[in-house]
């Protein structure tokens, strides 16, 4: 139960009893940025900054009085989302005085997390961590970031990690989103890096999703798809096995098979090639592969595909067509792609169609990953996770020697290949290899699949430190070390959206408490250790790390060093490479150009049987975001949802004898969850059940799969083998702990 469910209590209390009349909300003001507005959310200033929610990267206008912030709107100079919000963004401020914030160490002693001073708290974490590195070698320690950190932050911490803890180890949270779209560009391109940008969807005379619920996920960029009067005139296609809202709006929706996606993208090149619909200029002059390409792909015809994905030889042919035909034709995708043990395989299916049609490198025409987490970018161009910052590689001596001369370090600190992945980390905690754990702003409890493996090794470690900017979280119960950290709106830097548009991210108020900007905590750890100096020289802020990451990227792919804070602050944002990329037709592969891959098109991993019925599929839901480590506290979002639902097909529930508002428990080979409540919907197929995966208490990762994809290691959070039963009353308590473990 939150904090502010009390708060409310009073609240209400007063209201009754006539003691609060709500006279400043009720009385009204004139604001100079917003004109009329209600007494209580007059600003004495307005800070500008970006949204640190989603990936969408909308600026927005913070209104500050006393110290506290007051009132939000979208900056309408703002060339990303021009003045509007979606509910997070519009209510984001609340979090900065919300409950549930982190405000002082505390150190596990005796089995009870107890307040210490930062002195201690740093003190125990780098003793804890030298002396189990020193019984077990400097790679028994993991660290897992997060896409929620500033740029600078990032930097600074891969920084600490690899060369100052020297472990490899290190990856962030983004491998559950986005890492198969990192594979998938790097395979097909040479190069990590979103080729194209937002203003290519109002551009394209034909956009395709595919699992890619922006309606729900990004919602601002629903308005780059509009199709009302007096926009261009252009075709939206929504692949998804679910009519999700975003589907509603599509002009073509194909309701495909789950992870049917390969066979839909091979079908497709299959009829473009037929029909002649290929841009044979372009493949001969910037591709390798094609002869290969063709020829596999000849095997999927409309009739062959139409029977893997469950859509007629019409509706293939009618899209295939409509996509060919386009003068320019822009591919958008998100989790539905990503979240799959073959999702970099289907990003390089997907760049094939852009590769072979010329649908890259120009106005409207792109193979654009649409990212996750607001600086999820921001990770991607400061590495030390899956490559070295400025999208250099580890295995290149020449990437090495460069940063080596930057850090005035010898090249022989720096690792010669990628440590473990994320979920490789935690299957070594298991295993008893890593031995100390350190998370940064994540909740892996609840968003990491297969939770009872997680749990493993969160009890396995010897020291688990939890760094976030609230708490309880259902992560720190395990830890040994919380440090309290400032959130987005305590602190100074940078994110990179989707586009890779960097936008400058601007202190509002005070960290609460003894909180610390993440950058802050880590230059004291490299201080104990004994190498601020050399890691960090003379660097005080956040903005030292800017200026350096500047000498980094310079000549590289996302280039820094063309603008400063200010000018990325003036100027609302900017792109690094320009509204797209490869306009010359030449990639950062050793020819210069791209590879088209063949692409087997293989069934999920864990196919439903008599036993495990149904497919689960996981989503988000607008009103929340990812873990509700944040959205929870804010409570005009959580009034809207306050719990997770199942969604179910009418044909399925009547075979159940289940009805709407049925508490239901969703039951997998791995766990069980309890007392859902049953929504019934034609919006999901027969076979089918959907769930959000936000909520604590209803943990869909109970029942999600370990499997991860070969090349990215993303998960394979979009489909399970489940069933479904009605959940007994003896499990429908009011508890937040609403699952079996095994
Ligand atoms: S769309 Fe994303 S970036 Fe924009 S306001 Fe909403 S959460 Fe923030």
């Amino acid at each position: 139960m939150s904090l502010s469910f009390f708060h409310r209590i009073k609240r209400g209390a007063a209201r009754l009893s006539g003691i609060d009349t709500l006279r400043e909300k009720y009385t009204y003001a004139t604001d100079p940025v917003v004109g009329h507005i209600s007494q209580s959310r007059v600003a004495d200033r307005w800070v500008k900054t970006t949204c640190g929610y989603c990936s969408v990267g909308c600026g927005m206008l913070i209104g500050v009085r006393d110290n506290k912030a007051v009132a939000v709107r979208g900056n309408p100079d703002h060339p990303v989302n021009r003045g509007k919000l979606c509910p997070k963004g519009l209510s984001e401020h609340h979090i900065l005085d919300a409950p549930g914030r982190a405000r002082q160490p505390l150190l596990r002693k005796n089995g009870v997390l107890t307040p210490v001073s930062w002195d201690e708290a740093l003190d125990t974490m780098v003793a804890r961590i030298r002396d189990i590195q020193q019984r077990n070698g400097n790679e028994s320690l993991g660290v897992v970031g997060t896409g929620q950190l500033l740029t600078e932050e990032t930097y600074t911490l891969g920084k600490l990690v690899q060369l100052g803890f020297r472990t490899r180890n290190n990856d962030g949270n983004t491998t559950l989103c986005m890492a198969s779209a990192v594979s998938g560009y790097k395979l097909s391109f040479g190069s990590d890096g979103p080729p194209g940008s937002y203003t290519d969807m109002e551009q394209a005379d034909v956009i395709l999703l595919i699992g890619a619920n922006i309606a729900d996920n990004h919602p601002i960029l629903c308005h780059r798809v509009d199709r009302s009067p007096g926009t261009k005139p252009r075709t939206l296609i929504v692949v998804d096995p679910r009519i999700t809202k975003t589907a509603m709006i599509a002009d073509i929706h194909l309701a495909v098979k789950p992870r049917s996606d390969i066979a839909l993208l091979n079908g497709i090149a299959h009829i473009l090639i037929r029909e002649g619909l290929i841009d044979r200029n372009y493949i001969e002059r910037h591709t390798t592969g094609f002869e290969q390409f063709a020829e596999f792909v000849s095997a999927f015809t409309p009739a062959h595909v139409a029977a893997i994905t469950g859509l007629t030889e019409e509706q293939l042919t009618r899209v295939a067509l409509l996509y060919g035909r386009a003068k320019s034709a822009f591919i958008g995708w998100t989790m539905g792609v990503n979240h799959s043990t073959q999702g970099a395989a289907t990003v390089t299916a997907i760049n094939n169609l852009a590769l072979i049609t010329g649908n890259i490198g120009r106005t409207g025409a792109a193979p654009f990953s649409i990212t996750g987490q607001c600086n999820a970018m921001g990770t991607r161009e400061s590495g030390f996770t899956s490559s070295l910052p400025g999208y250099r590689k580890f295995e290149n001596e020449q990437h090495r020697e460069e940063l080596a001369r930057i850090w005035n370090i010898p090249v022989n600190r720096i690792p010669t290949s990628r440590g473990l992945a994320y979920p490789d980390i935690i299957e070594a905690a298991v295993q008893g290899r890593i031995k100390a754990l350190w998370f940064v702003a994540t909740n892996p409890v609840v968003s990491f699949p297969n939770y009872n493996l997680l749990e493993h090794a969160l009890r396995n470690v010897e020291f688990l430190v939890v760094q976030d900017g609230f708490y309880p979280t259902p992560t720190s119960e395990f830890a040994h070390l919380v440090l309290p950290a400032a959130i987005w709106g305590e602190k100074e830097g940078t994110y990179t959206n989707s586009e890779r548009r960097v936008s400058k991210v601007s202190p509002v108020v005070a960290p609460p408490g003894e909180a610390r900007p993440d950058f802050d905590i880590f230059l004291d750890i490299a201080g104990r250790l004994g190498m601020r100096d050399e890691l960090y020289p003379d660097w005080t802020s956040a903005h030292d790390a800017f200026l350096e990451f500047q000498r980094v990227t310079a000549g590289r792919m996302c280039d820094y060093s063309h603008f400063t804070w200010k000018q990325i602050e003036d100027a609302n944002g900017l792109q690094w490479g320009g509204p797209s990329l490869y306009r010359d037709g030449i990639f950062p592969t050793e020819d210069g150009r791209a590879r088209i891959h063949t692409v087997p098109c293989d069934p999920f991993i864990e196919q439903p049987d008599s036993e495990f019925d149904f497919i689960l599929n996981t989503g988000r839901t607008v009103e929340h975001w990812h873990t509700r480590t944040k959205t929870a506290q804010v409570e005009l979002l959580n009034d809207m949802v306050p719990h997770a639902w199942l969604e179910m097909n009418p044909a399925d529930a009547a075979r159940l004898d289940l009805k709407p508002h049925d508490r239901v428990t969703i039951r997998s080979r791995r766990g069980a969850v309890a007392n859902v409540e049953l929504r019934i919907t034609g919006i999901v197929a027969p076979g089918q059940i959907f769930m959000p995966f936000h909520f604590p208490e209803t943990n869909s990762n109970i029942v999600t799969l370990g499997a991860f994809d070969p090349i990215s290691r993303e998960p394979n959070f979009k489909q399970c083998a489940v069933r479904v039963e009605r959940t007994p009353m003896r499990d429908r308590r009011p508890a937040n702990r609403n699952y079996e473990r095994k």
